[in-house]
């Protein structure tokens, strides 16, 4: 089975209006790219598209989560994995996807998505990857390479500012 036919839409065939499509994002939806952060993703892709003349206006939301290593156990943690964008495609007569409008020639008959899902997730992966709690990661692997928490005591007064408030370093992951 084709995983990435659900995310070619064959506009021609779609009447003025809206129209909903739901995709699953799983690991043979990134199994199907040559390079891949993202292995072990369960997910769900929700597709809202506007046809209005010759421009299809794509709303596209995923939500779910993934599975990564942590930066100091390298063992698994889960983190969520969502993004809203945006997407306007216009129907013309030379394709081109390197601008922030598409435009899909009249060779073209369907929209594929699935390159933007697949960029749009990595580009939704938090920068910092870490059990919430050190107690979580695996105590042999962090003896073994030596981790240093960077939240400990040095011991000199730069310490003080790793005192910030944890909900502020939640947002900063949200990014
Ligand atoms: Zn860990």
């Amino acid at each position: 089975m084709d995983v990435l036919a659900p995310f070619r839409i064959a506009f021609e065939g779609l009447k003025p209006g809206k129209h909903d499509f739901e995709m699953r994002v799983d690991a043979e939806f990134f199994d199907s790219f040559p390079l891949s952060e993202l292995s072990s993703v369960d997910a769900i892709c929700c597709v809202e598209l506007d046809k209005i003349g010759t421009t299809l206006d794509c709303v596209v939301k995923l939500s779910g989560h993934c599975d990564l290593p942590c930066d100091r156990c390298l063992g698994p943690i889960q983190l969520p994995l969502a993004f809203q964008e945006r997407l306007v495609v216009k129907l013309g007569e030379v394709t081109d996807f390197e601008s922030d409008v598409w435009t899909l020639g009249s060779d073209v008959h369907e929209l594929d998505l699935s390159q933007a899902v697949f960029e749009w997730c990595h580009l939704a992966l938090p920068n910092r990857r870490i059990h919430a709690a050190d107690a979580e990661c695996d105590e042999e692997v962090t003896d073994h390479i030596g981790w240093q928490d960077e939240n400990q005591p040095s011991g000199s007064s730069e310490g003080e500012n790793d005192d910030i408030d944890p909900r502020w370093n939640a947002l900063k992951d949200l990014k």
